[in-house]
């Protein structure tokens, strides 16, 4: 007979105590099942309390479980809604029967639940209530825990990784250590940098990466008229569009995935439709979901300053990519952080500000 166990917990998120507390625990039994727990109202007033930028779906953080312990095959992830039930104590009981619930559906059929794995400290479930007589007096005990149902308690006093959930959602980027890699990718901020060709982005965009150590995302569109047109850009047509803006999209989520609190992409959906509208006289329907889908969390929009702008032809062609770019970030309602460039010395300046602007957003909500 295989021996089954349960830790319960909101994972919210989950961090490195966590895993190092389940994968211990995983030692002792042949099963081990992680309930993610959640309550719809708890978890938003959990998450206004905190300095997260965006509050994760219960799918979400499922997910940072189950990635996380992909390769361990004797790990299960198991959903448990706790709305409706009221905090312990008052509902202990109405708890432990949605336990009990849980357990006697299809998953659980065949299965007697032998282990409940904890840990003490800070607490605000007394270790007494987990004790298997307060499971014996439900009434389908018998169905669903072994009558000799083990409490087992692990680093009690968090020794191995002092934090809590609590602590990152407060601040999870002076607590970056701790968040394990499948979940960083879900705080990990986008940052775009801007603005009309030649005003000094691709050139910010690799500082900033330099600066804070992480990865970037060049400028895709540039790279596909030098491979696919022989970098003859007036060869562009309305269906090469699409797939800049997919191949764009899928960069930065492999950028994600490598990022280091932070990703610096050269150029977003926004520029992008705004070529198609000078080139095609018309949206790009593909562009224009990736620009209501894609959340980018800082724009750094450079405004290239048009009086050194020296051929007439060229002047004409800046100004409106300013122009439209502008006001398709306007109409909708699309925040940016606006600098400007002029000569040489801009490019040390904006080096500077960006720093700056960056700096303030990882403090603030
Ligand atoms: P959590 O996500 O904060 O923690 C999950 C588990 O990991 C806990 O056992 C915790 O002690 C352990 N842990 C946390 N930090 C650790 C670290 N640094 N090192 C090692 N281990 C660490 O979840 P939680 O708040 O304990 O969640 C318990 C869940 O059970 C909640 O959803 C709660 O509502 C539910 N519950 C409800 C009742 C009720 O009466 N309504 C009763 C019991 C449990």
């Amino acid at each position: 007979m295989s021996k089954n166990g349960i830790i319960f917990g909101k994972f919210y998120p989950l961090h490195i105590g966590h895993v190092d507390f389940i994968q211990r625990a995983s030692g002792f039994v042949d099963n081990l099942y992680i309930f993610v727990c959640s309550d719809n109202e708890r978890d938003k007033k959990l998450f206004e309390e905190s300095k997260m930028k965006k509050m994760p779906t219960i799918k979400d953080r499922i997910r940072f479980v189950e990635k996380t312990f992909k390769h361990q095959k004797n790990i299960k992830v198991i959903h448990m809604a706790e709305d409706g039930i009221p905090f312990y104590p008052n509902g202990w009981k109405l708890w432990s029967e949605r336990v009990q619930e849980i357990l006697s559906t299809n998953n659980f059929r065949n299965m007697k639940l032998d282990g409940l794995a904890k840990v003490l400290q800070n607490e605000t479930i007394l270790p007494e209530l987990m004790r298997k007589d307060n499971f014996l007096t439900l009434p389908n005990f018998e169905k669903s825990f072994n009558k000799n149902l083990e409490i087992k308690v692990i680093d009690v006093k968090r020794n191995n990784f002092h934090i809590s959930a609590t602590e990152i959602r407060k601040n999870p980027y002076e607590n970056w250590f701790f968040i394990p890699k499948y979940v960083r990718e879900f705080f990990v901020l986008k940052v775009a940098i801007i603005g009309s060709e030649h005003s000094g982005k691709t050139n910010l965009t690799h500082k900033l990466a330099n600066y804070y150590n992480t990865t970037y995302v060049k400028e895709y569109k540039k790279e596909y008229v030098k491979e696919e047109l022989q970098n003859k850009i007036e060869n562009l047509q309305y269906d090469d569009y699409s797939n800049i803006a997919y191949e764009h999209n899928r960069r930065i989520l492999k950028s994600i995935k490598n990022a280091d609190k932070l990703t610096f992409i050269d150029t977003d959906f926004y520029s992008l439709q705004t070529f198609s509208i000078i080139q095609n006289e018309e949206k790009h329907p593909v562009i224009e979901d990736f620009v209501k889908h894609t959340n980018f969390d800082v724009l750094i929009y450079i405004e290239k300053e048009s009086n050194i702008q020296n051929t007439t032809n060229n002047y004409n062609k800046m100004s409106k990519f300013d122009n439209i770019l502008q006001s398709l970030l306007k109409k909708n309602n699309q925040k940016f952080m606006k600098l400007s460039y002029k000569d040489s010395i801009s490019l040390t300046e904006n080096y500077i500000k960006s720093i700056d602007i960056i700096n303030n957003y990882l403090k603030t909500k």
